[in-house]
């Protein structure tokens, strides 16, 4: 999609702190982190929102590729959280879905 942030990190037109990619998924740091690791796996297929998902296969992927990274990033065994935010209440502020992993602190539950 043209006018989508992480359509154009996906095409290089934007920098990224780019940690893996594959044929359908991208992964990179995030610009603002909330913990010591702070990524996000994006589909390269645009879908706005969890809402517009209908690939399981493609859903499954970016929860494998956020752990792969752990592991090979070495906090899997110490532990992270992965999140997908949806629309307005689930505090989404770019429409192209994103799995964010956060990793090297204790992490609050609820998170608010
Ligand atoms: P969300 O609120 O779930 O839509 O999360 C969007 C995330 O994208 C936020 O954590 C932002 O810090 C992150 N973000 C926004 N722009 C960039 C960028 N250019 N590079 C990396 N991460 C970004
Ligand atoms: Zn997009």
């Amino acid at each position: 999609m043209s006018d989508c942030l992480f359509c154009k990190i996906i095409a290089g037109e934007i920098p990224s702190n780019k940690i893996y990619e594959d044929e359908d998924v991208f992964a990179f740091h995030d610009i603002e982190a909330q913990a010591p690791h702070h990524f996000l796996v994006i589909p390269k297929q645009h879908i706005a929102t969890l809402n517009e998902a209908d690939d399981a296969v493609l859903l499954g992927k970016l929860s494998l590729t956020a752990s792969k990274i752990a592991k090979d990033l070495g906090f899997a065994e110490d532990g992270y959280r992965v999140v997908m935010n949806c629309n307005n209440d689930g505090g989404q502020a770019v429409y192209h879905i994103h799995l964010h992993c956060l990793a090297g602190r204790q992490l609050q539950w609820p998170p608010g």
